[in-house]
């Protein structure tokens, strides 16, 4: 049947969309902007025969790669994104363990690490042991798979020494495994110091604006990055596209950012420390810290983590409620400071202890309105 106009104009819009449909290649004109592309898409144009990072989306992702490119030169290790630090933290137990494996937590580390190992490697046939980190100094490492060190501890700020650890952990035929959310890789760099892997919950300081949860998993150990990229791979846990670019623009102020949380930090623990309301400070750049020799030798400075001890609960929160730049959050390491009470989480702690992130408010500023809080 011969074409009629209406036909004509059918077929033109027909073929316009599948023109439209066929535009998508995105790459920068000479490669010249500053920020990465957001890539989303599910699937590539593959070549006759398969090959190369980017055959389906689950592999890989041009978005996921400029932060990981990032990151290792941070890390100066190869290094795979996740959607969260738990799924970070996941990829490493789960690409790494099997029956029979026994497996040392910090007791005083992040709590879901544990609920995470509890629940699923103990049912498993993981044997799941805890150590206090300041008394991981002592403990017999012999026979362990795996031993995770996380330091400062949380909330109490213990330190443990990362270099001696790896050495005990390596003749025990061990992988050590530092969860370095709360220093970042330029407070302290426990690759350096020996570590097998780093897993980092991004969701904190590195990213640092409280605007998205990531993780990532660093090693120069191609058999373990290769075993974490490979769990990535086939299980599906991968990072979001605009969730990797959030990252890699907050990445790109970390330094400017920690610096001044740390600055700010050091300062507001000495005056606190000074303070007669306060009945005790905990803040591992102060001398007054039982590990301060350590966190000289190991961190760059003392952290953006001040724990500090009020008369009470009553107090405590009378505190936090006071200050006008306090978010009363359960996160830490974003540029607004924020603070709680630990013992509303049943940490072990007394009733009056709060973790206080400071952020990146001018630090006089920020002084003066705790110092305010503090008479409230
Ligand atoms: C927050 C946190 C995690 C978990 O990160 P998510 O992004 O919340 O899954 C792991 N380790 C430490 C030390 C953390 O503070």
């Amino acid at each position: 049947m011969p074409a009629t106009p209406t036909d004509d104009t059918a077929r033109a819009d027909a073929e316009r969309f599948a023109r439209l449909l066929h535009l998508s290649t995105h790459a920068t004109p000479n490669n010249a902007a500053f920020g990465p592309p957001i890539v989303n898409t599910s699937i590539y144009a593959l070549p006759p025969q398969p090959s190369g990072t980017y055959q389906y989306a689950r592999w890989g992702n041009p978005t996921w790669t400029a932060l990981e490119e990032a990151l290792a030169v941070l890390e100066d290790a190869e290094t795979i994104t996740f959607p969260s630090g738990m799924a970070a933290i996941a990829a490493v137990f789960y690409s790494l363990l099997k029956p029979g494996d026994r497996v040392l937590l910090p007791s005083d580390g992040y709590y879901t690490t544990r609920i995470c190992a509890d629940t699923y490697l103990a049912p498993m046939g993981v044997i799941v042991e805890t150590c206090a980190t300041a008394a991981l100094a002592t403990r017999d490492l012999a026979g362990l798979r795996l031993v995770m060190v996380e330091t400062p501890s949380n909330p109490a700020l213990d330190l443990a020494d990362i270099a001696d650890v790896c050495t005990r952990a390596h003749a025990a035929g061990a992988v050590v495994v530092v969860d370095n959310t709360t220093m970042t890789p330029l407070g302290q760099r426990p690759l350096d110091l020996g570590a097998d892997l780093v897993v980092s919950a991004d969701t904190k300081a590195l990213n640092g604006h409280s605007d998205v949860l990531f993780g990532h998993v660093s090693s120069r150990r191609a058999d373990l990055i290769g075993g974490v990229r490979d769990w990535r791979r086939i299980v599906g846990a991968i990072p979001g596209p605009h969730e990797a670019w959030l990252v890699h623009r907050g990445l790109e102020t970390l330094e400017v950012r920690f610096s001044r949380m740390c600055i700010s930090a050091l300062t507001i623990a000495q005056r606190l420390a000074a303070d007669p309301r306060v009945q005790a400070v905990r803040y591992p750049g102060l001398p007054s810290h039982p590990a301060h020799a350590l966190a000289q030798r190991q961190m760059t400075n003392g952290g953006s983590l001040i724990a500090l001890t009020l008369a009470d609960e009553a107090a405590a929160d009378r505190f936090i409620a006071a200050c006008p730049y306090l978010r009363p959050a359960t996160s830490f390491g974003g540029v607004h400071s924020s603070a709680e009470r630990r013992a509303r989480w049943g940490d072990a702690v007394a009733p009056g202890f709060i973790r206080l992130s400071v952020g990146c408010e001018p630090t006089e500023v920020m002084w003066s309105a705790l110092a305010a809080a503090l008479a409230a």
